[in-house]
Formats: structure tokens, sequence, C-alpha cells
């Protein structure tokens, strides 16, 4: 009998490789995990804490000079979970070393630059673990989805995104693509949820509804991610998300595979811990009262 863990590890589990067939994949599956949620769930957690500490070395790093940050990318249709990684996975970390940023509608001035320029201007700093909720992959979904510009100018945005992509990994950022890809019948559920409950109407937006209704579209869209912009520096990893458990364990095994990649240690420094301590010792704080304390 096989025991509970990754039997294949996650990034090699996930990875969108050449062929990979996103129709074909099941939303409920647990790709490289042969355990269920019982033990997914404290193994999360352990590997939470390990998430933790890899990020406070790679901010330790970015406080002595180091270059080299951490950006994971999330997509995935509506209700497919991007809020819950974020509270989930990344709030198991120290939030003054993350660099979160959501992608909405392009506001006035966004829309008055290059579609990058927010990105750009997003990207992580040395020794930031950084987030996308939504990305510059919109630009390539819903705006190819809707008809917001003419093909052309869509079809164009693959070469450009894996340059762009290209250019970010060797400045020294590691990329972490997340496609989150729930089915059309648990959508339904969560958006059903969503509408049955008044402390979930605030996630509810009409037009989820006309994106669900181009459901084939978006695989579509989806597909054609994957199969132009999984590159060898930046590939994506797709990760079946109607079990939240399941999505929450992989992308934080996915950022700790990432940042122990990294192969960060403590930095050195300079200072003399037993000098240091004997003038701690030293030092007497008067009391409020008149005598020194011991
Ligand atoms: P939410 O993530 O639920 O807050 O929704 C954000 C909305 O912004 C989604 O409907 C996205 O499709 C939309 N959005 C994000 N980026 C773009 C973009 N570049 N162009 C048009 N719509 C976008
Ligand atoms: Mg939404």
């Amino acid at each position: 009998m096989g025991h509970d863990g990754w039997q294949v590890p996650a990034p090699q589990a996930l990875r969108a490789g050449p062929g990979f067939d996103l129709a074909a994949l099941d939303r409920a599956s647990t790709p490289g995990w042969s355990g269920d949620r019982e033990a997914g769930e404290p193994h999360a957690a352990a590997r939470g804490e390990r998430l933790a500490e890899l990020q406070e070395l790679l901010f330790a790093h970015g406080r002595t000079g180091g270059t080299r940050s951490v950006l994971l990318v999330l997509q995935g249709l509506d209700t497919a979970g991007k809020g819950g990684i974020v509270r989930h996975v990344i709030g198991a970390v120290d939030p003054q070393g993350v660099m979160l940023r959501s992608f909405g509608v392009p506001t006035e001035e966004e829309r008055a630059h290059h579609y990058l320029w927010r990105i750009r201007q997003s990207l992580p700093r040395p020794g930031y673990l950084g987030v996308f909720d939504r990305s510059h992959y919109e630009d390539v979904l819903v705006v190819r989805v809707a008809g917001l510009v003419p093909p052309e100018v869509w079809q164009a945005r693959y070469a450009e995104i894996n340059a762009f992509e290209e250019e970010v990994t060797a400045s020294g950022t590691v990329v972490v693509k997340v496609a989150l890809a729930i089915s059309p019948d648990e959508q339904a559920a969560r958006l059903r949820e969503r509408l049955e409950r008044p402390d979930k109407h605030w996630k509810y937006n009409p037009g989820d509804l006309d994106v669900r209704a181009q459901w084939p579209a978006y695989e579509e869209a989806y597909q054609a991610v994957l199969d132009r912009t999984s590159t060898d520096v930046a590939p994506w990893y797709v990760v079946p998300a109607d079990r939240k458990w399941y999505a929450r364990l992989a992308v934080t095994e996915l950022l700790v595979h990432a940042l122990e990649g990294l192969e960060l240690s403590w930095p050195p420094s300079d200072i003399d811990p037993a000098a240091e301590l004997a003038r701690l010792d030293a030092i007497r704080i008067p009391q409020p009262g008149g005598a020194a304390a011991d």
C-alpha cells in the first residue's frame, strides 16, 4: 500500500508540456497526490510553514543586496479560487514580504498605455514574493474572447508575452504561472452559493454569467495560452480546482519548490555576536523607582 503524499513532485505532475490537452483534464483530480482531503490539509499546513520560512529567507536576501524574487501568476475563470489561494496560501507568509496586485478592467490611465505597462509597474522588487491575481494573460483571454481588439492585435501578444517573461526571469525573478481549472458544474455550484448568501453577494458580478455562457471560447483561449506561452523559462502549471484543498496544497508545493530552487542561505553578517551579547548584558536601564534592575 502506497502512503499519502506526492507520488510525483507537483512541478512535474502539473506542468503543461507540449501537447497538453486542457479539455481532457479532470478538474476534480489530484495529480501527483495520492491522499485524500484528511491527509492533504495537515500536509498543506506543514508546507505552509516551510513556505513562510523560505519567504523570510528571500526577504533577508533582498535586504542584503540580493536580486532574486518570485512571482506567482494566478489565472482562472470566475470562482476558480484565486482569492482562496491568496487568502490561504499567501496568507501563510509574512505580509511585509508580499507584493500583491489584482488586475481588473484597465483604468482610463492604464488604457492609455501599452497593456504590459501596468504589469511592469507591479513586478516584485528583489526579495519579494509577488502575486498577480489575474495578469497580462487577460489581454489574450477576455480581450480575445470578447473581441476587445482585432485578432491581429491579440495574436501578436503571445510572442510579446514570452519575450517579456524572458526578460523578467533574466533579471532574477522566478515566474510561477498557475492556471486554476474548474469544471462547469462546480462553477455553477459556487455561483449559486454566491447568490444564495448575502455575505457573498459582493463577490458576484452579473457579468460573470455572460463569461460563463462563453465557456467553450474561454477554454479555447486558455488552451492557446498553454500551447503558446508555456516556455522553459516560465512554464504553466495547470491545477485542477474543483477540490479547493488540493488546489491550495498544490500551489503551496509549487511555491516551495520555486523558492527552494533559489538555494538561498541566511545572509552573512559582520557582527560579533559574543561582543554584542557582552554589550547587551552591560547596559543597565534605570527603573522608574530609582534602583537599577539586575
Ligand atoms: P475579478 O477578478 O472578479 O475582480 O474581476 C476582474 C475583471 O476584470 C474580470 O472580469 C476580468 O476579465 C477583467 N479584466 C482583467 N484584465 C482585463 C483586461 N486587460 N481587459 C479587460 N478586462 C480585464
Ligand atoms: Mg469576479
